[in-house]
């Protein structure tokens, strides 16, 4: 039995309706009390990794060079793997902390894998309430019983794949996804259909990452001249080889029509030192940047950063390679519960990342994926976000909240809803300009529903009259 470094402990989550109205006893905050000074600006400067007995005799040179973050990235992936892993968990926060992850890693549907600056970011005296464990490392005792229309592939992207790796949902802008793995997984993927190894749960559909499957992904955006927008995603694009960063970022830009490329990679969020430690992946994004601006055309960068804790000086120094060369870069954060759904919480990331030149872009509403009901909020939550954030900064870096409406209705603004009823949590939301005449529903998760109205959502005919008195709302 190793002894952990630091005493943990474990904090049980509020009780769950408490916790989803929280907000609606009216503020009785005193104005911007949740803004604390200039903390936004402030960098913990210096050795932050060092606290962790595993990195506390590395040098910056040693910890952040891209060597040291791959060889020593941690991961489920084969089971010596997993038994270092649980290794490292029951060093920093003990052997029950461990058995608990082994227990959420046997029914999770994402692998587990995460960087050492990530791990150095977690809070390992506090691990049941990080919220940075909470993103990447699962627990048995924190799982919640899944709503019954939970899907893997909730926005139906397979549906919308007119060839394999590439989805053309709106009229003018198509999402490439040139291969499937990422520097670290997250647990709320979006795309845990295909991300990432198989896991117990759920054998991945297979993306195809050769320079022939992304022809074909090319002569279908050379042959619709409507489109002018490509996102280049995955898996993350990080993990795209420099050469190939820059072959797929060139024969985008030789297509007359195609105007913006937008570059989504997590890796500012989860090993930022690479962009000063192995330049060749941002030389190459530069030289298409480059480019694309000689063509009067645009490329930006996409991060994912959903808390304030993942931003270091690490980031703040990464993001100059950008800054000094006019690429925007902006960020899209997923609402998830005990992470970033408190005001205090989402104002800080928010003014952070205004700090370091970031524009925070969209705040996405958690999609409809199976496994990580726990990390799941309301729509109400997410409105009442919204209605107290605003403000807060200037309005062009003030996210917008938005609802990727599941079954492929694209991003719908959150109080752009047709319907919501806040008992059964059922929202209804249309996409005049992509799917016209649909209807594309959302549900909140069972935790936040009154015991009554869980217990109709788990018997067929209690689901169905649900859905005939949400429909009967909106064609009476
Ligand atoms: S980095 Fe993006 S694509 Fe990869 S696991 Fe996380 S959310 Fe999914």
């Amino acid at each position: 039995m190793v002894t952990p470094f630091l005493k943990v402990r474990e904090e049980e989550p509020p009780s769950r309706l408490a916790y989803e109205n929280r907000f609606t006893s009216g503020s009785q905050t005193p104005p911007l009390a949740h803004l604390d000074g200039n903390a936004h600006r402030s960098f913990e400067e210096g050795a932050f990794w060092q606290i962790l007995p595993s990195y506390e005799k590395l040098s910056a040179d040693e910890f952040l060079s891209y060597r040291f973050q791959i060889k020593n990235t941690l991961s489920n992936s084969t089971p010596i793997a997993t038994q270092k892993l649980l290794a490292f968990v029951s060093e920093h926060a003990g052997e029950t902390f461990a058995q608990d992850v082994a227990a959420g890693l046997r029914q999770a549907p994402m692998t587990v894998q995460i960087t050492p600056y990530t791990l150095s970011r977690m809070d390992w005296g506090n691990p049941y309430t990080c919220p940075i464990r909470t993103q990447f490392l699962p627990l048995g005792s924190r799982l919640h019983v899944d709503h019954p229309m939970l899907t893997l592939d909730s926005l139906g992207e397979k549906a919308d794949s007119p060839v394999p790796g590439l989805v053309h949902r709106y009229y003018d802008r198509v999402l490439f996804l040139p291969q499937s793995t990422c520097p670290v997984y997250c647990r709320f993927c979006t795309r845990s259909y295909a991300i990432g190894q198989d896991t117990q749960q759920v054998v991945k559909y297979k993306l195809e990452a050769t320079p022939a499957a992304w022809k074909k992904a090319f002569e279908y955006i050379a042959s619709h001249p409507t489109v002018e927008d490509v996102v280049l995603s995955g898996g993350d694009f990080y993990n795209v080889a420099p050469p190939h960063v820059q072959y797929i970022g060139e024969a985008l830009l030789n297509i007359e029509h195609v105007k913006r490329i937008r570059i989504a990679t997590k890796g500012l969020a989860v090993n930022p030192s690479r962009i000063m430690y192995d330049p060749a992946w941002t030389q190459a994004v530069l030289n298409v940047a480059n480019q694309a601006r000689s063509r009067f055309k645009q490329v930006f960068i996409h991060t994912h950063i959903n808390s304030p804790q993942e931003i270091t000086w690490v980031t703040r120094d990464a993001l100059r390679a950008f800054a000094e060369n006019g690429v925007v870069v902006r960020n899209q954060s997923v609402l998830l519960r005990g992470v970033n759904d408190t005001l205090e919480k989402m104002s800080l990331l928010v003014k952070r990342l205004s700090a370091i030149s970031i524009q925070p872009y969209y705040v996405y509403q958690h999609d409809l994926v199976q496994g990580v009901e726990d990390l799941r909020t309301s729509l109400a939550t997410t409105l009442q976000l919204e209605k107290e954030l605003r403000g807060i900064t200037a309005g062009f870096n003030t996210p917008t909240f938005v609802v990727d409406a599941p079954g492929g209705g694209g991003k719908r603004v959150a109080w752009s809803y047709d319907y919501y009823d806040r008992t059964t949590g059922i929202s209804i939301f249309s996409a005049p300009s992509v799917k016209p005449g649909k209807h594309f529903f959302y549900f909140d998760p069972l935790h936040t529903l009154e015991p009554e109205i869980q217990a109709k959502w788990l018997d067929p005919d209690g689901q169905s009259a649900m859905y005939a008195q949400a429909l009967a709302h909106l064609h009476p």
